[in-house]
């Protein structure tokens, strides 16, 4: 199984949310909402191949944080994978949108300077933004769209511009979440929790989580649990191989 999308230094014990994950053979993308997290993150993924951790700067800490772009520069060689990054347009951080879109565009340029990285993108509220500045630097990689909220219409525009997306939960209980999904191409889908920050009933979702995953997409799709657990296991195969930047040590997630 895959979490593609997974906070893992934000549990309460951020060593048993790894040790469960690899228990359970979960792949994960681990990713961060600060350069400053990268380090101590990473060491989380110690002797597990199967967790793979991203260099991120959350867009809700960009206006506190765009010191560490630096910082993110300077790490971002020994990182294979990036996110959290993106944009958020809803009421609480539109006033800090300006900062949002010079750190994420200077993201871009970094990723695409470095030769691409797959990259974990935050895109609520501001789903036309975040396809602008992706179409201005395509060389920065491919982009997966995390927990997506735009509309039918955005999604298409979205898969023109090459995104993939990661879903959970969340978005296939709702039946506007629901809708998007099958709009989607099957075969630019993975699997996510975005734990802690979801819950299954009174506790955080964690990465083995995805399962339940993996049966509402298979509902929707109306297969058997076995291939969507396969499909979204080749999905992954696929970004890896299809993406020229990818380290070598990438592929064998
Ligand atoms: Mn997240």
């Amino acid at each position: 199984m895959i979490d593609f999308h997974c906070h893992l230094d934000l549990y309460p014990d951020p060593a048993a949310a790894a040790a469960n994950a690899q228990a359970s053979n979960v792949a994960v993308l681990s990713v961060t909402t600060t350069p400053t997290a990268f380090v101590g993150t990473r060491a989380l993924a110690a002797g597990n191949p199967l967790i793979r951790t991203a260099l991120g700067l959350h867009p809700e800490l960009a206006h506190q944080r765009s010191h560490e772009l630096n910082q993110f520069d300077r790490l971002l060689p020994e990182a294979e994978f990036v996110g959290e990054i993106g944009l958020d347009g809803s009421q609480r951080f539109r006033q800090t949108r300006t900062q949002q879109l010079e750190v994420f565009d200077h993201i871009l340029r970094s990723c695409a300077d470095a030769g691409g990285r797959i990259m974990s993108i935050h895109s609520r509220g501001s789903v036309p933004t975040v396809l602008r500045s992706l179409n201005a630097v395509p060389e920065a990689g491919t982009p997966v769209l995390h927990w997506f909220t735009g509309t039918v219409g955005q999604a298409e525009s979205a898969v023109e511009s090459g995104c993939w997306f990661s879903v959970g939960t969340q978005m296939l209980t709702s039946p506007k979440g629901r809708a998007l999904v099958q709009a989607l191409p099957r075969d630019r889908i993975l699997t996510e929790t975005d734990g802690p920050f979801t819950a299954v009933g009174a506790r955080a979702a964690e990465p083995a989580d995805v399962s339940a995953t993996l049966n509402l997409l298979a509902t929707l799709w109306e297969v058997t649990v076995s291939d969507s657990r396969d499909q979204i296991t080749s999905n992954l195969q696929s970004i890896l191989e299809g993406f020229g930047g990818a380290s070598p040590s990438v592929r064998v997630i």
